[in-house]
């Protein structure tokens, strides 16, 4: 497995494939890395030939209070955990590889990125969709994978590249959970043993109002529900909200429908999504 730390070398590894005529597919990450990222490894090898993964920090994505500084790194388990899986190539730039000293460029966003997340992160998806597009015009991969896990961010992506007509097909995976129904998060490490118990009822709450709906009870009514549901269980829920897949609007059918949800709890703050 190569690693590489700069745009430069990157690129003239990328040469290096095309050269041998094989096609990649990126996947971006921030570290810490669990199943649900191996998985997204997994599905990227279905779309190319070479699978490059990105492991990078980025700062522009957290706000002053957010948890930057204490976001897991492991740089040296995740370098192993992607070469047993796998992995053709990792590119782990430093923050200023990617953001110079005289960086003066952001992606300002609206469509999917307006809502939900941006409403309680409004720096979040500027920063996502400024990293990401770096890291795809700097691999030139024809593909790349992203978590439905972070289903806001999969539209916002698809979104983004669309627009800046940048030639990389992104796919979405599966989301990744424990037997439980938790999510995979890199954030699930912070939970204490009591928050780890409680945790799954944010999955519990969207499915129960996944099934209140297609039982045929207002969205509106069957998100407060659920709101009261996870306040009980000890969460201080910020949305968990009915809506169409493919806007993010109001729904529109059934076979259409997403539900998002995030919640803090005790200091860790999980979100979550399934389909209606
Ligand atoms: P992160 O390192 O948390 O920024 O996530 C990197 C990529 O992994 C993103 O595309 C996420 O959506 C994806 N991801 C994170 N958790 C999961 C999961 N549990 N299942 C599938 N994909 C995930």
């Amino acid at each position: 497995m190569h690693i590489v730390r700069t745009v430069k070398d990157l690129r003239a590894l990328q040469s290096g494939l095309k050269a041998q005529g094989r096609t990649s597919a990126l996947v971006p990450t921030m570290g810490a890395l669990h199943a649900g990222h191996l998985a997204l490894v997994a599905a990227a090898k279905g779309h190319a030939d070479a699978v490059i993964a990105t492991i990078f920090v980025n700062p522009t994505q957290f706000a002053a209070h957010e948890d930057l500084g204490t976001y897991p790194r492991q740089e040296a388990a995740d370098l192993e955990a992607l070469d047993a899986a796998g992995v053709d190539a990792v590119f782990a730039p430093s923050v200023d590889e990617i953001y110079g000293p005289d960086d003066a460029t952001r992606i300002v966003m609206a469509g999917p990125a307006a809502g939900l997340e941006a409403a309680f992160r409004p720096h979040f998806f500027g920063g996502v969709a400024t990293v990401v597009s770096r890291l795809l015009l700097a691999a030139g991969c024809e593909a790349a994978v992203f978590g439905e896990k972070d289903y806001q961010q999969l539209l916002v992506i698809k979104r983004m590249v669309a627009d800046l007509k940048i030639p990389t097909a992104i796919h979405g995976a599966p989301t990744v959970r424990e037997d439980d129904g938790l999510a995979l998060s890199s954030r699930n490490a912070y939970l204490s043993a009591e928050e780890r118990a409680t945790a799954p009822a944010l999955n519990q709450a969207l499915r129960a109002c996944a099934a209140a709906v297609r039982g045929g009870l207002e969205p509106d009514v069957a998100e407060a529900q659920a709101v009261e549901t996870l306040q009980s269980a000890g969460f201080a829920p910020d949305y968990l909200a009915v809506r169409d897949a493919d806007t993010l609007g109001p729904l529109t059918a059934m076979d259409r429908g997403r539900v998002l949800a995030a919640a803090t709890l005790g200091r860790t703050r999980l979100i979550d999504n399934i389909a209606l």
